[in-house]
């Protein structure tokens, strides 16, 4: 039979197999033609058996044309926003995978009718929040006071206290949406305080509701005062509340921060939140509560302008009825385990010949919530100049630079990151 390289496919042969043939439709023939040439040499060289000639041009290959990247999240943030909030659970990622080919998601399989859209999603809503009649899904939290704004006060005045008026974060300010959407804004009471009479005096017949935002990005402390939901209540005009975080629940790790059933239970009418952040989902915008003022919600010409994908109808019902998210794995994670796993990836550092220590950290929720919340953490310190190579290495992880060293916080990382983050700092080193 001779030597088994004189039967290293022919390159045309190559290029019709099914899975290179598609590579060259995304990448241009050129590209994946030197690709073969190259894994054919492998091949002669003996690199390769002969059979794998074709694994080998496919490895060569990126994998897709997208341009995102996986980035290792070792900032100790544990809903960055530059990192896209919070990562999705495995389940909530097979579920888009699902929803992504041709689905029901607005036909009636039964009669074979136009269905309501994004039944599943509602209904598991409803059943988290036991205290909200109705819900509706817009494509963010933002979306969601806009088109409460549109819907309930265009024309009319929201009350708000002048100690609420949040600015988000990329110049996002929760006034100038308002605003955007027709309705006036009515300030009461002063930067530091507030009173029931401040938004009695205000209220007339031109009020459409009384707006309460849970200030999530900061706190003022010292002579302060805050009118809460319950009291709010009391007044006989609509509540809406925007608390944000999206909690549907109350987290025992985070009693600070407002969620959806005790907003409601204590009087809100609607509560406005997003998906991705303490709810561990998609982007998304929650409107929960009264079945009448979310029918009008619902039933407003700009619902369908931020009407959301049937992608994100499919992330969203999985991430509320469970399993856990990452996002609220990381919050359950103690410091004596983050202690453990930072001692273990310095020493596998150490032991390659690369300066580590282990630090003792403290790590955030970020994304606009819990802002005095801080977690107990654990870093892996190496030198400060490795920040930049690991950001730009492969895959990318994001560090956070703090007294001359660069830290790798394991709060935000799942331990099965682990290993990628000993190779990426490896690699860094390199
Ligand atoms: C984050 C946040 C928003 C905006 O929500 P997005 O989902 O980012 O649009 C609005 N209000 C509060 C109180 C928030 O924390």
């Amino acid at each position: 039979m001779g030597d088994p390289r004189r039967h290293i496919p022919a390159t045309d042969r190559i290029l019709n197999e099914p899975r290179v043939a598609e590579a060259a439709e995304r990448l241009g023939r050129e590209r994946v033609k030197q690709a073969v040439h190259e894994a054919q040499q492998r091949a002669r060289d003996g690199e390769i058996a002969v059979q794998e000639v074709v694994e080998g041009v496919l490895a060569e290959l990126p994998e897709s044309t997208l341009s995102l990247r996986r980035v290792l999240n070792a900032s100790g943030v544990l809903l960055h926003t530059n990192l896209g909030r919070a990562p999705l659970s495995g389940a909530a990622v097979r579920a888009l995978t699902t929803a992504a080919g041709t689905t029901d998601v607005e036909l009636d399989l039964e009669t074979g009718h136009r269905g309501r859209r994004g039944t599943g999603a509602l209904a598991a809503l409803r059943e988290a929040v036991p205290t909200a009649q109705a819900a509706h899904v817009v494509n963010n939290g933002a979306a969601a006071l806009a088109l409460a704004a549109t819907a309930l006060a265009a024309d009319r005045e929201i009350v708000v206290a002048r100690g609420e008026l949040v600015e988000i974060g990329d110049g996002f300010r929760i006034p100038e949406l308002l605003a955007s959407t027709g309705a006036r804004l009515r300030e009461v009471g002063t930067t530091n305080r507030v009173h029931l009479s401040d938004y009695r005096d205000a209220i007339g017949p031109d009020t459409g509701f009384v707006l309460k935002v849970h200030p999530s990005n900061f706190v003022i402390s010292g002579f302060t005062s805050a009118v809460s939901v319950a009291a709010l209540s009391e007044l006989d005009v609509p509540v809406v509340a925007d608390i944000g975080s999206g909690l549907l629940s109350p987290h025992p790790r985070l009693p600070a921060e407002p969620d959806a059933t005790t907003a409601l239970a204590e009087g809100a009418d609607v509560v406005t939140a997003s998906g991705d952040k303490l709810l561990g989902g998609p982007q998304a915008g929650m409107l929960l509560g009264d079945a009448e003022l979310v029918e009008r919600l619902r039933r407003d010409p700009l619902a369908r302008a931020l009407r959301v994908d049937k992608l994100t109808l499919a992330a969203l019902e999985v991430t509320v009825r469970g399993p856990s998210t990452p996002t609220g794995q990381a919050l359950e994670r103690d410091e004596r385990q983050l202690w453990h796993r930072a001692e273990r990836i310095a020493e596998i550092l150490a032991g390659a010949g690369v300066a580590a220590e282990t630090v003792s950290t403290t790590a955030a929720v970020g994304g606009g919530g819990a802002p005095g919340v801080e977690l107990p953490s654990a870093a892996v310190g190496v030198a400060e100049h490795l920040a930049k190579q690991l950001r730009t290495g492969d895959p990318p992880v994001l560090a956070r630079v703090e007294q001359g060293r660069c830290l790798l916080d394991l709060h935000a990382l799942p331990p099965e990151e682990d290993t990628d983050l000993v190779r990426a700092v490896l690699s860094a080193v390199r």
